[in-house]
């Protein structure tokens, strides 16, 4: 029997760490992947990137406009959960895949957990600040199945009352792409975005939910900060959180300054070659604390949005204002990189993935959860 596996997709950011799973079940003759394609992929102003899982060449690509708002992600949520819960009584699958902490993997889960489904979640069990801190939990909560990072994920999700026997500890999956031998070269990724310095450092910021009467200041700052530190940058928006419009108003100021090159959005296998090759990466994406370490690439982690995700000396935290930000780009040029870390796995987890999912007893799979007390472990 083949099962039918749905992945929820919102962005590039998950896409980027479910494609070596999907591209794993493609290859298995007992499994045949599903995507359901909604959030920023469907957005022009985000470089609408369902064209780049198209171009992955998956197929039974299932595409739900969700967005309603910058200002209400509660009413995307419940829109997701409309166009899922409609989508998966069409097809009836084995198992639901949710990456991370964003409202799409929350509006999976919600749906698959109230249609007895199970549900795997990718990437639980990590610490941050922003209101994803909160979904990533709840999204824990709703899954029967839990894919993680490393062992202090594993440890929390244990803590939070998870069976430890449907935990299994595969590593960051883009830590198999970004090992690939198969990455476009710098100088097709430079062409292909047209980016007209070798010599740069990438930008990518987000803002924070929960600070958001604030952030229009902090990004007042942060450009500042990029301005007058005369480095070339490459520029990629920000998700679409609550707060995002400021950001992108902000970067506009950034038109026909010829050391800043802006862009919605670049093809994973791309931003990777990019950021490998690049002199730091400063904001506050993930990409900071889990690829850049990985390359040996310093990360200048501004405000709270990444608090406490790694403790790696490659990453060096800092403040909102301007001076700050400067003192900590100042910092990263200066850092001698003594190794490169892999606090987040070796790059196969798709084997171990399909490991695991191979050995689950879909038949017998019982939908009631309990919450297991730490002594009875
Ligand atoms: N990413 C990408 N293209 C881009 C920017 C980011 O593929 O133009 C990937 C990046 O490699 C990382 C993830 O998206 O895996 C992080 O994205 P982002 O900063 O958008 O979100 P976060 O994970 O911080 O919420």
């Amino acid at each position: 029997m083949i099962r039918k596996i749905v992945f929820l997709t919102g962005t590039r950011a998950d896409f980027g760490k479910i494609k070596s799973l999907i591209q794993s079940l493609v290859e298995h003759a007992d499994f045949e992947p599903y995507l359901f394609v909604t959030g920023m992929h469907l957005m022009h102003e985000y470089g609408f990137t369902v064209h780049e899982i198209e171009k992955s060449g998956f197929k039974n690509i299932h595409q739900f406009e969700n967005h309603t708002s910058e200002a209400t992600m509660d009413l995307t949520l419940s829109k997701t959960i409309v166009g899922f819960s409609e989508y998966i009584k069409g097809l009836n699958p084995d198992l639901i895949v949710v990456h991370g902490d964003r409202v799409e993997a929350l509006a999976g889960a919600i749906t698959g957990s109230l249609n007895n489904l199970p549900v795997a979640h990718i990437e639980g069990g990590e610490i941050s600040g922003t209101i994803d801190e909160l979904i990533r939990h709840a999204v824990s909560k709703l899954s029967h199945l839990h894919f993680v990072s490393n062992q202090n994920a594993a440890s929390r999700l244990v803590q939070m009352g998870e069976n430890p026997k449907l935990i299994s500890v595969i590593g960051s999956p883009d830590l198999d792409i970004m090992i690939s031998d198969q990455l476009p070269s710098i100088k097709s990724a430079l062409d292909r975005y047209e980016i007209g310095f070798t010599d740069y450092a990438v930008v990518l910021f987000h803002p924070v939910t929960t600070e958001v009467e604030r952030f229009e200041g902090y990004v007042q700052e942060f450009v500042t900060a990029l301005k007058n530190s005369g480095d070339n940058y490459l520029v990629i928006y920000p998700n679409n959180d609550l707060g995002s419009a400021a950001i992108i108003k902000e970067y506009k100021s950034l038109k026909g300054h010829s050391n800043f090159r802006v862009l919605p959005s670049v093809r994973f296998e791309y931003f990777l070659v990019l950021l490998r090759n690049a002199k730091y990466i400063v904001g506050n994406s993930s990409a900071g604390i889990r690829e850049a370490p990985f390359y040996g690439v310093p990360t200048v982690n501004v405000g709270s949005r990444q608090q406490n995700r790694s403790s790696d000396k490659n990453i060096i935290n800092c403040d909102y204002a301007s001076v700050d930000v400067l003192k900590g780009i100042g910092l990263a040029k200066s850092l001698r990189i003594e190794s490169k870390t892999n606090e987040f796995g070796n790059g196969d987890s798709a084997s171990k993935f399909i490991e695991f999912i191979s050995n689950f007893d879909f038949e017998n799979f019982d939908a009631q959860k309990q919450f297991l007390d730490l002594e009875r472990k």
